[in-house]
C-alpha cells in the first residue's frame, strides 16, 4: 500500500529501532497504553504482546481492516479509528482512569498532538514518541538557545522532558528527509513551576515569544490587550515587580521567571486568546 504524506506515514521498518522504544516503554499487563498511529502495527505488537490493554487510534481508513485482521483476536487490543486531534482519550480509556502513550508521531501533525495531549495530561502519565529530531530539541532546550521558545515552556511546564535517542532516516519507509529522535514525557503532578492562572500563563509565554527578536518590553507592548494590560506603565510596572530587564528576550527567560511574572499580571479582564 502506498505511503500517504499528507497522513506523515513514515513507517518504522528497523526492527531494532522498533525493539528500542518497547524497551523504552517496558510495557506491562494490566496498564493501558494508548498508541496513536499504529499503521502497519510496526510497535503495536510488542505492545499486544506485553499484556497492556492498547487502544490504538488511526485515521487512516485503508490501514483499519489490516490492524483489526491482525489483532482483533487479542482481547486487551481495541481501535478506535479516529482523528487523535479530536479524541478525548480520558472517555476513551474508560473505565481505564491514566494511560501512557505511546507513538511514532505523524510529522505534519506531531506538535498539535503533543498540546492536545497536554491539555489531557489528567489521565496521561507518560507518553514515550518518536518526533522529528528538531522538534525533540525544542521540547528539551534550556534557556538561552535558539530552540528554546513557546514548545520548551510549554512541554517542561507540564513534563519532565527525557531525550532517549536517535532514529537515522534509514530506519523508515518510506525515507524521510530528516532525523527523528525518542522523547520521553513524564507527566509532572502538577505544574513545575506554581503560578496564579494557568491560562494567562499560557497566554503571557505565547506573548513573550511572538516576535524572537523583539525584547520582552516590545513583545508585551503589542500583546498587552491579551494579557489585561492598560498601557505602557502597566508593562513597566509588571516587568519592574518580576525584576526583569525589559531589554531582555524571551528566548533567556526561565521557566520560574516567566511564571513569576504571570503572577505580576493584574488577575482582573485577562482575555486570553483576544
Ligand atoms: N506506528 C507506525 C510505525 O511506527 O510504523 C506508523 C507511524 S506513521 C509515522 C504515523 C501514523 O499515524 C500513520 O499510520 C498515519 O496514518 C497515522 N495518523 C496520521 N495522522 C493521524 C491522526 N490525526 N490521528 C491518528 N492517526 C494518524
Amino acid at each position: 500500500m502506498k505511503a500517504k504524506r499528507s497522513l506523515g506515514q513514515n513507517f518504522l521498518v528497523d526492527t531494532d529501532y522498533q525493539q528500542r522504544i518497547l524497551n523504552a516503554v517496558q510495557p506491562r499487563a494490566g496498564e493501558t497504553i494508548i498508541e496513536i498511529g499504529p499503521g502497519h502495527g510496526a510497535l503495536t505488537e510488542g505492545l499486544v504482546n506485553s499484556g497492556a490493554a492498547v487502544l490504538a487510534v488511526e485515521l487512516d481508513q485503508e490501514l483499519i481492516p489490516a490492524l483489526h485482521h491482525q489483532f482483533a483476536a487479542h482481547e486487551n487490543f481495541r481501535m478506535l479509528a479516529a482523528d487523535a486531534l479530536k479524541v478525548d482519550f480520558c472517555v476513551a480509556i474508560a473505565p481505564a482512569t491514566s494511560a501512557r502513550v505511546v507513538a511514532n508521531l505523524p510529522y505534519n501533525v506531531s506538535t498539535p498532538i503533543i498540546q492536545h495531549m497536554l491539555v489531557q495530561r489528567y489521565c496521561l502519565r507518560e507518553l514515550t514518541v518518536m518526533l522529528q529530531r528538531e522538534v525533540v530539541e525544542r521540547m528539551t532546550a534550556e534557556p538561552g538557545g535558539k530552540e528554546y521558545g513557546v514548545l520548551s515552556v510549554l512541554v517542561q511546564f507540564y513534563c519532565e522532558a527525557v531525550h532517549l535517542f536517535d532514529v537515522p532516516p534509514g530506519a523508515f519507509r518510506p525515507i524521510p528527509k530528516v532525523w527523528s529522535s525518542v522523547v520521553r514525557l513524564t507527566v509532572h503532578e502538577t505544574p513545575v513551576v506554581a503560578v496564579r492562572d494557568e491560562a494567562l500563563f499560557i497566554e503571557l509565554v505565547k506573548v513573550l515569544f511572538a516576535q524572537r527578536r523583539k525584547t520582552i518590553y516590545n513583545n508585551l507592548r503589542a500583546g498587552r490587550a491579551r494579557l489585561g494590560l492598560a498601557d505602557e506603565a502597566a508593562i513597566e510596572m509588571v516587568l519592574s515587580a518580576a525584576q526583569l530587564d525589559p531589554r531582555r528576550r524571551g528566548e533567556t527567560l526561565s521557566l520560574t521567571e516567566i511564571a513569576v511574572l504571570a503572577d505580576q499580571v493584574p488577575a482582573h479582564n485577562p482575555s486570553p486568546g483576544s
